[in-house]
């Protein structure tokens, strides 16, 4: 069982305390890199969803002003920095990360709520210079109302901060539900707002049962924003919950992010490139590398240098500081990247490095390359979430326009070459909503950042972010 200061109380909060509920079932998190239960939680459903969105509509009453937001979001982003090393352990324990990682998920995080704090000053009433009818108009920036935040496992407090920066900075009070899978790492989070002493009903947190808890915030007509992370057909779900309601609805769905190397690029930079993007959180989150499409004539030089690589990797222990990769999340992932790889290979792949897993091993898969990857493969078409690099070839930039965008996902696509020029070119052809060029950096706090197609709708970072839970309100302030 985990044992830490940040988690005095393993259930609900809402209306400014951690509530008992008694009677309640419970469900057990996991270690992903042991098996070992480190809690019990309460499942708390519908009902408690209710409650909280109660509490959080009370406080919508009366919303922070703009410096009382900024200053909110710089204590939350203080705390944060100030508790990043048990945050981090908590994060590796229920997640499995590299402690690396969960440590930069934790200063991530903090930049989220950090941003937002500096965009306050932008929400304040914007006077028209045009005169329509006579009146001096002011657009205001109103709160949307009480936010509903569906999170999942793959970063428990960066996917929170996105959305909770943006909510709190607009005025929202939020109801958050974090994944099932990893909800530890949210409640010392709440912890942490507990003791900043926020207004009762401003933050409120739940968990359980995911499909009763979503239906009350697409449901509930005191919910005015639902924002999801998470997979494509939850995303669909929610979506069509929501339209009856002509709510508000922000989704940051699933990527099929293709990695494009021309043979003119820096191979041994694109290989570094592939390294840093593709095995964070073991290859489990929607931005990573997904498709390696490299140019024929680059594709022996390139794949050695991914291969080289990618064999030195330590997986292992996300605790021990040495590791690069950790577990999977669960062994249902495990089974389907098994899949997904034994598929490629009797259909004609070729591993270089990894492959077949040992037969004993269900949680830390072997990072993997593969060459020789078609459309007819299943890892070809689907998101991998996994330690595997498959790698396909094509001759030409219509050739790998093409191929890249040939996936019903638009979330985030890298190019490299050394001709800017065509790197343009290629990104103003492509349907992603995020594009490195020479770099696979993915999302930052002071960029908009969000899908195209069946990747999502809106954007998370910038004011962007902010705008999502923002209703603009039009008043004539005099006659002119
Ligand atoms: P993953 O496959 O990565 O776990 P999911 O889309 O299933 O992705 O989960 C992302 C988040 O959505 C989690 O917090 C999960 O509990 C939640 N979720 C899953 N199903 C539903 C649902 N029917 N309604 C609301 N939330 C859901």
């Amino acid at each position: 069982m985990i044992e830490s200061e940040l988690l005095p109380h393993i259930a609900g909060y809402w209306d400014g305390r951690f509530q008992s509920v008694e009677g309640a079932a419970t469900f057990e998190v996991l270690n992903p890199a042991n098996g070992e239960r480190l809690a019990r939680v309460p499942e708390l459903g519908g009902s408690h969803a209710e409650a909280a969105v109660a509490a959080a509509d009370a406080a919508m009453a009366e919303p922070p002003d703009l410096p009382a937001r900024a200053a909110m979001l710089r204590r939350i982003a203080a705390t944060l920095t100030e508790h990043r090393e048990e945050l981090a352990r908590i994060i590796t324990l229920e997640n499995g990360k590299p402690i690396g990682e969960s440590r930069a998920e934790v200063e991530y995080s903090a930049a989220f709520y950090e941003d937002a704090a500096g965009r306050i000053a932008a929400l304040a009433p914007q006077t028209l210079e045009a005169r329509p009818r006579g009146f001096v108009w002011r657009v205001h920036h109103r709160p949307a109302g009480v936010a509903g935040l569906i999170t999942p496992w793959n970063f428990p407090l960066g996917m929170l901060a996105k959305k909770l920066s943006g909510a709190l900075a607009a005025g929202c009070s939020a109801v958050v539900k974090p994944a099932e899978k990893t909800p530890l790492s949210c409640l010392a989070f709440f912890t942490l707002l507990d003791r900043l002493g926020l207004p009762p009903g401003q933050c409120n947190l739940v968990f359980g049962d995911a499909p009763a808890i979503g239906d009350v915030f697409c449901k509930d007509r005191r919910v005015r924003v639902v924002s999801f992370t998470g997979s494509t057909p939850v995303g669909r779900l929610l979506s069509a919950q929501c339209a009856p309601h002509i709510k508000r609805i922000a989704l940051e769905l699933g990527g099929n992010a293709p990695f494009v190397v021309f043979a003119d690029a820096d191979l041994e930079h694109a290989a570094e490139q592939v390294l840093a993007n593709k095995f964070r959180c073991a290859g489990q989150t929607c931005v990573c590398t997904n498709r390696v499409l490299v140019e024929a004539s680059a594709q022996e030089a390139f794949t050695a240098a991914v291969a080289t690589r990618v064999g030195a990797l330590r997986v292992g222990s996300g605790l021990e500081p040495d590791n690069d990769v950790g577990p999977l999340i669960d062994a249902q992932s495990f089974a389907k990247v098994r899949g997904l790889v034994d598929d490629a290979l009797s259909k004609g792949a070729r591993a270089v490095v990894g492959g077949r897993p040992d037969a004993s091993e269900s949680r830390f898969f072997p990072p993997t390359v593969l060459t020789g990857i078609t459309t007819d493969m299943a890892c070809g078409r689907e998101e991998i979430f996994g330690p595997v690099v498959p790698i396909s070839t094509f001759e030409g930039e219509e050739e790998a326009t093409i191929a890249a965008n040939d996936t019903e996902y638009g979330l985030a696509a890298y190019i490299f070459t050394a001709d800017n020029a065509r790197a343009q070119r290629v990104a103003a052809r492509l349907h992603f909503g995020h594009v490195g060029i020479n770099t696979a950096t993915g999302p930052t706090p002071e960029a908009p950042f969000g899908g195209m197609r069946q990747s999502g709708l809106g954007r998370e970072g910038g004011m962007e972010g902010i705008l999502e839970f923002i209703e603009l309100q039009t008043i004539p302030e005099a006659p002119a």
